[in-house]
């Protein structure tokens, strides 16, 4: 099938649906790979790279003419969807959760989607599973980016001229992007704990080297759904949460918070009065952001000052390191391409496996998915 792969257009992504590498791997399957030129200028990707690896490089007009699918990482502007061929296949981070409008105009227009967000969370379709790949370089970054706003050093040094103490660093939300924030904090030489609502993830914040933390009760054993995501917590459980939370966050030096509860807001769980308690020169990173934030105070894309603690609100960790994360999700894509295609490499994606009824928002014309109609 022909892919097209487009400039991202929307506000600071820095992100591309290909690399050179995910180019020669689709095009050794088969597809012919049309991508826009300057795709890659923000994953330092330039177009020769995509050119040596077999890509035709063009205009937008030119990329998507006879296009049977577009490769995106966002769901592109109202301007370019109108240019998408009708009947095809858009797939990328449409931000789906709740977006009836986007569903509607979507199959208005004859465009068939898929959802990477909606990947279901069963182990073969792990490799497809684009919210893992990204939230794990989240994750890294976010303990990168307290660092930089962190006055201070991260592991306790014992020199000459007296000790410095380590840094104490607290991460809200132990799953993928929490994991990966303990890790490196750890790597960093902090001292670490974590918190989350779902009960498998103690022992993983354990075999980290991390302290759990948690309101461990009834409605906590019952937290995890079946899809591996947690429940939105009762008012009861929040402000026992909340009560432990304030004793421990006076401690902290540095919190990344992740929590994350799919398609509802992110659960808040710092207040304006628990970041009055921290020290000076505290940071918190909030992961949380784009979805409302997991603290009070939190701005998206802002870094704010309050009470000399720093609250950072970045919206798009992945696309700060856009090689990276690039390269993830572009071989997630190339993982998922198998279910798009006959046995021939024409455009025909299995409707009825499981992954992609899961992931489907639209098909031919009419808005599928049961949480959107
Ligand atoms: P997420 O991004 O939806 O949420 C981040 C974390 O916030 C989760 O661990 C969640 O439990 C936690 N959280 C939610 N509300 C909270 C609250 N009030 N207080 C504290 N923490 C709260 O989740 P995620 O990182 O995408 O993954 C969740 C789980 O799914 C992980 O255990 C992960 O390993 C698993 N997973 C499985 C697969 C698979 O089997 N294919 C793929 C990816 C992830």
């Amino acid at each position: 099938m022909k892919i097209a792969i487009l400039k991202e257009r929307r506000d600071g992504e820095t992100r591309v649906a290909a690399t050179p590498d995910t180019v020669k791997k689709l095009i050794g399957a088969g597809h012919e790979i049309r991508i826009e030129k300057g795709a890659g200028a923000n994953a330092s990707l330039p177009d020769p790279l995509f050119e040596a690896a077999g890509a035709k490089l063009g205009t937008l007009a030119a990329t998507l003419k006879g296009a049977d699918a577009v490769f995106a990482v966002r769901t592109p502007d109202d301007a370019t969807l109108e240019k998408l061929p009708k009947g095809c296949l858009l797939v990328g981070l449409l931000a789906p959760h709740g977006n009836k409008d986007r569903a509607k105009a979507l199959a208005a227009a004859g465009i068939n989607a898929l959802a990477m967000e909606f990947t279901p969370r069963i182990t073969r379709a792990q490799a497809m599973d684009a919210l893992s790949s990204q939230s794990n370089l989240a994750g890294y970054r976010a303990v990168i980016e307290a660092s930089q706003i962190y006055r201070r050093a991260f592991p306790m040094m014992m020199t000459a001229a007296g000790t410095v103490a380590a840094a104490k660093a607290f991460v809200m939300g132990a799953g993928v992007a929490g994991l990966q924030a303990i890790a490196t904090a750890r790597r960093l030489g902090a001292v670490v704990s974590a918190t989350d609502v779902r009960p498998a993830s103690k022992e993983q914040v354990a075999s980290l080297g991390a302290k759990f933390i948690a309101v461990e009760d009834e409605e906590f054993k019952a937290a995890e759904t079946a899809g591996g995501y947690a429940k939105e917590m009762s008012k009861d459980y929040q402000a026992k949460q909340a009560e432990l939370v304030a004793s421990h966050i006076a401690k902290q030096d540095i919190v990344v918070t992740t929590a994350l509860i799919p398609g509802r807001p992110a659960p808040k769980l710092i207040t304006k009065a628990m970041v009055e308690s921290m020290k000076p020169g505290s940071v918190i990173i909030d992961i949380a952001a784009a979805m409302g934030g997991n603290c009070e105070l939190t701005k998206p894309d802002e870094i704010v000052e309050h009470d000399g603690v720093s609250i950072a609100g970045f919206t798009n960790l992945p696309g700060r390191l856009a090689a990276d994360a690039s390269s993830l999700y572009g071989r997630n894509l190339v993982n998922l391409t198998p279910l798009l295609v006959d046995d021939d490499g024409g455009l025909a994606p299995h409707w009825d496996d499981e992954i992609i009824t899961g992931m489907a928002l639209t098909r031919d014309g009419k808005v599928v998915h049961e949480t959107l109609k």
